[in-house]
């Protein structure tokens, strides 16, 4: 048994609104035409790039492509703006110039000043143009990590095992690439067999597009296949990655040794492994404090349950998201079960660097049932968590 390898979605999957996270606040948001627009232009970025790998074009464009064309050229008659000629051209915007420069109607705040939907080196989509097509819709359509991640729930809790959904999270963090092999001994882990059919279908046939004479290479950093890119040189799709310089090459996987290589697919990285990486650093700080941590406590309600030595407990949501606004728009109250003395959502302290304001925008961006929710970064966390050990320390 190996993974599906068509991509074709299992059609089956449930989710509820609730779980979607959507905001309830967002009527203002349908005044700025900027919005739509820049949620067609990215996911019409990510077909292209699924399709094409951004490279060649023909005629007929694909559809969501022509309508982010024809809109984008609207935006820029009504701007009074040269508009792109073609597709290619349109491309090339996205790579080369911030979307802080173009002609659009956006709320304040939603774009910093070096958004690109593209990126400037690889011409690959950034994080932000997989949250721009993921994390803006207004409508309750179901986004499909969230629908992932709720069907594996549900299929856990059906067969009463909380140890077979933390075996699940943690395949998805530490290994978002199988080869054959791997997946045999995956298919093979009794623990995981209430989602075995579920990881199936989202370990897809790793694309030619990360192949370079025969070979995939997994990032050092991040464990996910890494996109060859001129030069000889290799692309990492993760922006913290990126900022600590080139990509530690990982494993290498020859395709004549290892046979068919899977890849998890893209929203799941982006949004499951990318903040599991985050989740699984600030464990290893808040262990080594001497504290007792529990990921994914009560089938997930929130990412960390931390105790303290005198019993005090903390429940932690750690959030990896670019962009500021967003993440307010989808703040919610931490969930009281499992009981904590404490909530706080913790963002790595990278996006906050790369983002003038990150806190003060989420801050602004909050709906009103979530006004009372902290932000933090995993610095301060741990800040905090040493300070509070200390005074501990200090009464006895
Ligand atoms: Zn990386």
């Amino acid at each position: 048994m190996v993974p599906g390898r068509d991509r074709s979605r299992p059609g089956d999957l449930i989710v509820t609104s609730e779980q979607t996270g959507l905001p309830a606040h967002s009527a203002d948001w349908s005044t700025h035409a900027g919005v739509p627009l820049v949620r067609t232009l990215a996911s019409a970025m990510l077909q292209l790039n699924e399709k094409t790998g951004l490279t060649a074009f023909t005629l007929p464009y694909p559809e969501e492509a022509q309508r982010a064309l024809d809109r984008t050229v609207l935006a820029c008659l009504v701007k009074g703006a040269t508009p792109p000629a073609s597709l290619i051209e349109l491309v090339s915007w996205c790579r080369s110039t911030p979307l802080v420069d173009w002609p659009l109607d956006l709320p304040p705040d939603v774009i910093g000043p070096d958004d690109r939907l593209l990126d400037e080196d690889s011409g690959r989509p950034t994080e932000l143009c997989h949250e721009w097509s993921e994390r803006t819709r207004d409508t309750a359509v179901a986004l499909r990590d969230r629908e992932i991640i709720s069907t594996a729930l549900r299929l856990c809790r059906d067969y009463g095992e909380e140890d077979a959904y933390t075996a699940f999270r943690g395949l998805l963090v530490n290994r978002p690439v199988l080869t054959t092999a791997e997946s045999f001994e995956v298919f093979g882990d009794l623990v995981l067999e209430p989602v075995h059919e579920l990881i199936r279908r989202i370990y897809l046939t790793a694309p030619a597009s990360h192949l370079r004479r025969g070979e995939y290479v997994c990032c050092g950093r991040c464990r996910t296949l890494l996109t060859p890119v001129r030069g000889g040189d290799w692309w990492c799709e993760r922006d913290r990655c990126r900022r600590q310089g080139p990509a530690p090459l990982g494993r290498r996987l020859h395709q004549e040794d290892v046979g068919e290589v899977f890849h998890l697919e893209r929203p799941l990285r982006q949004f499951v492994t990318g903040p599991g990486l985050a989740e699984a650093a600030l464990q290893d700080k808040l262990t080594a404090l001497g504290l007792v941590v529990r990921m994914w406590p009560g089938y997930d309600a929130y990412d960390l349950l931390v105790t303290f030595p005198d019993g005090v407990r903390w429940a932690i949501d750690v959030k990896d998201w670019a962009n500021p606004v967003f993440l307010g728009r989808a703040a919610r109250p931490v969930p009281q079960e499992p009981p904590y003395d404490e909530a706080f959502w913790v963002v790595p302290r990278h996006r906050v660097t790369a983002r003038p304001g990150y806190v003060s925008v989420f801050e602004r961006s909050r709906p009103a049932h979530a006004r009372g929710l902290r932000l933090l970064t995993d610095g301060e966390l741990v800040a905090r968590a040493t300070a509070r050990l200390r005074e501990g320390t200090t009464r006895a």
